[in-house]
């Protein structure tokens, strides 16, 4: 095996390329997403042709709608697909780059973000709501300060 050369890149911070996925996850990772793919297009094939012969305006307008979301949704499908089988890291953490517990995303194909992220993102946004209200409540006791801006 040859070696790379060494790039002129060497001082930029080091990430890590993805480690090789294990190939029973991928098998069931492949399963998973194929199912889904499956509920997508019946749930689109169920809303592509009217329930009821007197269905009113309001009731096409709204099966384009979801035909229209729910082919967004599949189309997000098939490129999480590609991701596993071509460049296998589908289902990786896009913050940490760690695998995604399988039954997270039984329940949630489309999870950017592994439990422990997920975690410290929600306390991140905890704080910054507790911060933002704790400056609301200062600037409600002290009105000289103005309104904020
Ligand atoms: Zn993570």
């Amino acid at each position: 095996m040859r070696r790379k050369p060494v790039s002129s890149s060497a001082d930029l911070p080091y990430s890590p390329p993805p480690k090789p996925m294990d190939p029973a996850r991928k098998a069931e990772l492949k399963t998973l997403l194929l199912q889904a793919e499956f509920e997508t297009v019946a749930l689109i094939r169920s809303h592509s042709t009217p329930l009821s012969p007197v269905e009113t305006e309001v009731d096409k307008e709204f099966d384009r709608m979801f035909v229209i979301s729910h082919q967004v949704c599949l189309e997000r499908i098939r490129q999480a697909y590609s991701r596993l089988l071509v460049d296998e890291i589908y289902g990786n953490c896009k913050t940490c780059g760690e695998p995604i517990a399988i039954e997270d995303l039984r329940a949630a194909w489309f999870l950017p973000a592994c439990h422990t992220c997920r975690g410290k993102q929600a306390e991140e946004e905890r704080t910054q709501t507790a911060i933002k209200a704790a400056q609301r409540a200062l600037h409600e006791a002290l009105p000289v300060l103005g309104p904020q801006s």
